[in-house]
C-alpha cells in the first residue's frame, strides 16, 4: 500500500451497548466494577472495557470495534495475537499434557533455552507471572547474602506484592522495611541508599530502562549502570534485572546484554509465550546454591503448554530476527508522530525503545490532552494508551502503522483545535 492508498480511518459511530451491560454486571460482582490497572476510570470515558476477540495486530471490543492494537495486551503478544505456530505447538502439548503429577520434558528444554540465550545465565526457574518471578529474586539474593536489604528505584514497577505495589491499603510499614529506594539514574541517590542499607545490603532490582508509567521511558545511563554493577561486586550484593517488561524487545540476550552489563539473576515473562502465562527467573552459577536452598513453586507453574508455548515463541523470534522487524515498525511510529505533533504545534515527547514507545503532551495539562488525543485516536481505530508505554508486535505491519499514524494524525488535529 503506498502512502496514497492510506485509508484515513473514519470516526466510528462509538457502539457501547454490550460494554455498558457488561459494566454494569460487573459493578455488582468485581469489587470496583474492575481490579488493577485496567479500572473503568483510569483511560478516557469512551475506552471500551470488555473484548470480544483478537487476531493478528487487530483487537474488536464487545461491541464489535475494530482496532489496530498498540498495547499488545501490555506486552505479551509479541508475535501478535493467535499466531498460528505457537498455538499449534500449545494444542499439541496439551494433547499429550498440561499440568501432572510432575514436570514435563519441556521445563528441562525451556531452562536451557533460557541458558542458551540470556548472557551470563547458568539456570532458570519458571513460574506465571513477573511478579513471581521478582518476589523469586529477592527471596534468592537474600538466601545467598543472608542480608535483608533490597534497593529500588523510585516508582519503579516490580509486581502488585507487598514488596512492590505501589498502593499501600492493606500494606504494612513492615511489608516495606526492607526496601530502600534511590532515583534511577542517579548516581548519588544510588549511593546514599547503599549507606542507607548498611550492613544489610542483599542486593538491588532495577529495570533495563526507566519505564515507569506517566513518565518518559529513559535509558539507563551506562556509566550509572556500571557504577551499580561496581558497587554490587564490591559489596557482595546481588543486582537483579527486572527485564518482565523489556525482555526480547530489544535483544534476546537480556536487554543490558548490548551495553555489556551482565546482571546477576534476570527476571522476565509478559512475551515469553506469545500470550501463555509464563515467567522465567535466570541467574548466574554461584547463586545456584541460594536458589536450591529456597522454596519455590505454584500449582501451575509446571504446566507444559505455556512452556512449549515459550519455546516456540523464542525460535520463531530469533529465526524471523523479530526485534529488527519490530524496531523498523517502531522507528515508523514513533518518525510519524514526532512530524505529525511538530506539524500541529504541539509539543509532545515520544520516549522508549522504539519497540515499546510512550507518548507524553509536554503543556502543562499533559494528562488532559492525552485522554483527548488518545479518545480521538481510539474513535478512529487505534487502540493507544494515555499513560502507559506501547508495544509492538511482528504481527504490525507498515500498513498498520500508517493507519495508526493517520488514526493520531486525526487525533491532533482534534487536540489543535481545543486547545
Ligand atoms: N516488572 C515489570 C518491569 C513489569 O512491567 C511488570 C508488569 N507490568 C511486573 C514486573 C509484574 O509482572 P506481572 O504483572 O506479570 O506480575
Amino acid at each position: 500500500m503506498s502512502a496514497s492508498e492510506i485509508i484515513i480511518p473514519k470516526p466510528t459511530d462509538v457502539n457501547r451497548i454490550q460494554d455498558e451491560h457488561w459494566r454494569l454486571r460487573a459493578s455488582r460482582v468485581l469489587p470496583n466494577g474492575m481490579y488493577g490497572h485496567i479500572q473503568p476510570h483510569h483511560t478516557p470515558a469512551n475506552y471500551p472495557q470488555f473484548f470480544g476477540r483478537s487476531a493478528g495486530a487487530r483487537v474488536w471490543d464487545v461491541d464489535g470495534n475494530e482496532y489496530v492494537d498498540m498495547l499488545c495486551a501490555w506486552g505479551p503478544m509479541i508475535l501478535g495475537y493467535g499466531h498460528q505456530e505457537v498455538e499449534a505447538t500449545y494444542q499439541q502439548e496439551l494433547k499429550n499434557r498440561d499440568l501432572a503429577y510432575g514436570a514435563s520434558p519441556r521445563v528441562v528444554e525451556l531452562a536451557e533455552r533460557f541458558v542458551e540465550l540470556n548472557d551470563g545465565a547458568d539456570w532458570a526457574i519458571f513460574g506465571k507471572n513477573g511478579g513471581d518471578a521478582t518476589t523469586l529474586a529477592l527471596t534468592i539474593a537474600r538466601a545467598a547474602t543472608g542480608k535483608k536489604i533490597i534497593l529500588k528505584a523510585g516508582p519503579s514497577y516490580h509486581g502488585a506484592t507487598p514488596w512492590f505495589t505501589p498502593v499501600m491499603s492493606g500494606i504494612t510499614p513492615e511489608d516495606r522495611a526492607n526496601i530502600v529506594e534511590f532515583e534511577y539514574n542517579d548516581k548519588e541517590s544510588f549511593n546514599q541508599a547503599v549507606v542507607a542499607a548498611g550492613d544489610n545490603f542483599a542486593g538491588i532490582i532495577i529495570t533495563p530502562h526507566r519505564h515507569d508509567t506517566y513518565t518518559d521511558q529513559i535509558p539507563v545511563d551506562l556509566a550509572f549502570a556500571q557504577h551499580v554493577r561496581h558497587v554490587c561486586d564490591a559489596r557482595k550484593a546481588v543486582l537483579i534485572l527486572d527485564d518482565v517488561r523489556a525482555g526480547f524487545r530489544t535483544s534476546l540476550a537480556g536487554s543490558w546484554a548490548p551495553i555489556g552489563i551482565r546482571p546477576d539473576m534476570s527476571t522476565f515473562s509478559k512475551c515469553i509465550a506469545n500470550g501463555h502465562a509464563l515467567s522465567a527467573l535466570t541467574g548466574i552459577d554461584s547463586l545456584r546454591e541460594a536458589a536450591s536452598s529456597i522454596y519455590a513453586v505454584g500449582s501451575f507453574w509446571y504446566a507444559s503448554g505455556a512452556m512449549a508455548a515459550g519455546l516456540t515463541t523464542l525460535r520463531i523470534l530469533e529465526e524471523s530476527n523479530g526485534i529488527q522487524t519490530m524496531t523498523e515498525r517502531g522507528n515508523q511510529l514513533v518518525k510519524g508522530l514526532r512530524e505529525q505533533a511538530a506539524s500541529y504545534g504541539i509539543n509532545v515527547v515520544v520516549s522508549g525503545p522504539p519497540t515499546m514507545p510512550f507518548v507524553r503532551f509536554e503543556d502543562g495539562k499533559e494528562m488532559e490532552h492525552a485522554f483527548i488525543w488518545c479518545e480521538e485516536a481510539l474513535r478512529r481505530g487505534a487502540y493507544v494508551h494515555p499513560w502507559h508505554n506501547w508495544f509492538l508486535s511482528t504481527a504490525h505491519t507498515k500498513e498498520d502503522i500508517d493507519f495508526v499514524l493517520s488514526a493520531t494524525d486525526c487525533a491532533f488535529r482534534h487536540l489543535a483545535s481545543r486547545i
